[in-house]
């Protein structure tokens, strides 16, 4: 575990991009405003231009999207008469909502887009097939993978990992609100330090809360490492993939 300082870098061309093809993980909180529920057209936006940015330089962009601005599965079997495995599919349909919604966004700024689907629904979108998403990002096209892994009692975030393994991606880019990976609540605590590096034994054994442990586990297997960053932060998408050192850098080293 290590607390670093920051070192700034210029962004540069495609050639010098330290992560070429990414998978950024968005959770559904990040297209509604702060508390709220549903998608914010605004939100949306800001969302577009920062892959937009990362788009144009060159970058290889897949996109993991979340579901809890509209359903979480555990959540809603708990309060109303759904058994909990519905409520997760409920949760796997509700990313597939806010997939198209960033399809539309990013195609109304040129940038060209699939969205492929782990649960078939295909009159509105393509299915996962793993050579085809890697084809697409090849061609330069954006790909927005929907409904997670497909199966419910997991989260988005081991969807990222595991379509990271499966494209090869250099790295998850993994968005939160706050700016990386702190050593306790910094919405609680102004004291908060902030990690600019952990090792993935340092998340699962601390229990830090970055993302799923099956997520880790599964990013240590693929030796994926993980940047965690704020997204509201303008062009910190581009800075990561030009290699800037912000938010936290999760990897294999101690
Ligand atoms: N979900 C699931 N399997 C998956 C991905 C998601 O069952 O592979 C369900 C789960 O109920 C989850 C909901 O979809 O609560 C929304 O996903 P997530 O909680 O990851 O969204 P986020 O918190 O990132 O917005």
């Amino acid at each position: 575990m290590m607390l670093i300082e920051t070192l700034d870098q210029k962004p540069g061309p495609e050639s010098d991009l330290k992560y070429k093809r990414v998978v950024l993980k968005i959770s559904g909180e990040g297209l509604c405003t702060d508390g709220g529920f549903g998608i914010d057209a605004d939100e949306l936006k800001r969302l577009g231009s920062e892959i937009k940015a990362v788009h144009d330089l060159g970058g290889e962009v897949a996109v993991v999207v979340g579901g809890g601005n509209i359903v979480r599965g555990s959540q809603i079997a708990r309060h109303a008469q759904i058994e909990e495995a519905t409520g997760h599919y409920m949760g796997m349909l509700g990313t597939v909502i806010n997939a198209l919604a960033i399809q539309d966004t990013l195609e109304s700024m040129g940038v060209a887009t699939r969205v492929q689907s782990a649960i078939n629904v295909d009159r509105v979108c393509e299915r996962f097939i793993r050579r085809r998403a890697i084809r697409h990002l090849e061609k330069g096209r954006v790909v927005i993978f929907a409904a997670g892994t497909g199966n419910p009692f997991v989260t988005t975030d081991t969807g990222a990992a595991l379509r990271a393994s499966e494209i090869n991606a250099d790295a998850v880019l993994k968005a939160t609100k706050v700016e990386g990976v702190y050593d306790s609540d910094p919405m609680k605590n102004p004291e908060a330090k902030l990690f600019k590096h952990l090792s993935y034994n340092d998340v699962i054994n601390s229990r830090l809360e970055v993302m799923d442990v099956s997520a880790i586990d599964l990013c240590q297997r693929s030796g994926v490492p993980i940047v965690v960053f704020n997204l509201r932060t303008p062009n910190s998408m581009r800075d990561v993939v030009c290699g800037k050192v912000i938010g936290t850098l999760v990897d294999a080293e101690s």
